[in-house]
């Protein structure tokens, strides 16, 4: 009896309910992502997963990593597998029907990797690639190919990274990102965010963190105050959904934005998900009302097993249509493409410039109203107070070079 092993609780046993877990935990997010649900054991105790749910489970598990805080899965829809929270968090068997046109590598960013660490693409910006882990493994991550595995950034490569960025002046804009920065501890990002601090040409930084969505109880004062030392920092977020949007997401974009860190939306086309003009302009009217300013809308990319979740250009475009005009241009995303082998963002539209002529230009209005615009007589934009502005600075052109 006395050399019995303990008997470990199967992964069934483990709660995961928020009615079962102690509040303390609930808001702890360490313990939700050390409690992060994986495997089908653990969704079924959330949801009565549907046949597709399973088998995608079962056989994508060896492919693309899965896994979500059993915050962001307390927002499922138990009646409904076509709940937007379920399908952006549980595989389908669609993702094992690959096409030859997608890419592990989408965007081309291992070809624009001067170091590791380091993905830079732009004259004057660069992403930094500081954490390889997630609150959640997204079903239309373009980066899958890296995150959640067992190749975390180490530390003398992020050592690397930041030299790499001080020995390039042009880099004004230095885009930290994941996996998620902000599961780093709060004295590691304190730390990094420091150093690039102490880089003079870096004017700005922005995280790209999914963690306001998935993990509301992350962004505590500590954190805010870490952050915002080292300002101007920028956070861009990403929800696809209004029903993202909960009292525990909308405290921790306020509390940023209360800290003075602007915060910014990157959503994702999803087909079935979110692509309705109702769905969209409900979510960006919630996201701007929380202080959030929807930033880009990104029609999908075309990563390995998410054929399914794209939409054709044309509904993108059609969507966009019913945004622009309708609602607070304050709350307009701009939607693009980010171009496949690493060419960049795209703005594709929709067009409202019909013809451009000497004289006058064709237009048509968010009603489909035609509208002509004269054009000037002058055509040469040629400031002259350049000249005194400018007096002794260099030409600055980033128009030149680049990646
Ligand atoms: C998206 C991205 C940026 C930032 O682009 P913006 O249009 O300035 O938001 C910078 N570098 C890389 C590699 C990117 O993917």
């Amino acid at each position: 009896m006395s050399d019995a092993l303990p008997v470990l609780s199967a992964a069934s046993e483990r709660p995961l309910r928020k009615g079962d877990v102690d509040a303390g935990d609930w808001n702890d997010w360490r313990w939700q992502l050390r409690n992060m649900l994986r495997t089908s054991e653990d969704f079924s105790q959330i949801v009565p997963l549907s046949d597709d749910e399973r088998a995608g489970l079962l056989r994508t598990k060896d492919l693309f990593r899965t896994g979500a805080t059993p915050y962001y899965a307390s927002l499922m829809d138990a009646a409904r597998s076509d709940c937007p929270i379920r399908r952006q968090t549980l595989p389908s068997l669609s993702e094992l029907a690959f096409r030859d046109e997608e890419l592990r590598d989408p965007l081309g960013e291992d070809s624009h990797s001067p170091v590791p660490s380091i993905f830079h693409k732009y004259p004057d910006r660069c992403l930094l690639y500081i954490f390889d882990r997630c609150a959640i493994y997204c079903r239309h991550c373009n980066r899958r190919r890296i995150v959640g595995g067992d190749t975390p950034p180490k530390r003398d490569e992020i050592e690397d990274a930041l030299e790499y960025i001080a020995s390039q002046p042009r880099i004004r804009d230095v885009l930290i990102s994941g996996g998620d920065p902000l599961l780093l501890s709060t004295r590691r990002l304190d730390e990094i965010l420091g150093r690039l601090r102490q880089i003079p040409h870096v004017e700005i930084i922005r995280i790209g963190s999914r963690v306001p969505v998935v993990l509301p109880m992350r962004i505590d004062d500590e954190l805010c105050e870490t952050l915002a030392k080292h300002h101007p920092v920028f956070v861009n977020t990403h929800f696809n959904h209004p029903v993202e949007i909960t009292e525990d997401s909308k405290r921790a974009c306020e509390r940023l934005v209360n800290h003075g860190i602007p915060v910014g939306n990157q959503a994702v086309l999803l087909r079935g998900i979110n692509s309705s003009i109702r769905t969209l302009r409900t979510l960006m009217r919630a996201l701007i009302r929380m202080r959030v300013r929807p930033y880009y809308l990104f029609q999908g990319d075309t990563v390995l097993g998410t054929d399914h979740l794209r939409t054709s250009v044309e509904s993108a475009i059609e969507l966009m249509d019913g945004l622009r005009g309708w609602m607070s241009g304050m709350a307009m995303p701009q939607l693009v493409i980010d171009a496949p082998g690493g060419g960049g963002k795209i703005p594709i539209g929709p067009e409202y410039l019909q013809e451009l002529g000497e004289t006058e230009v064709k237009l048509r209005n968010y009603r489909g109203l035609n509208v002509t615009y004269p054009q000037p007589r002058e055509k040469d934009p040629f400031v002259s107070y350049d000249e005194v502005f400018f007096a002794g600075i260099p030409e600055d052109d980033d128009r030149e070079g680049g990646e």
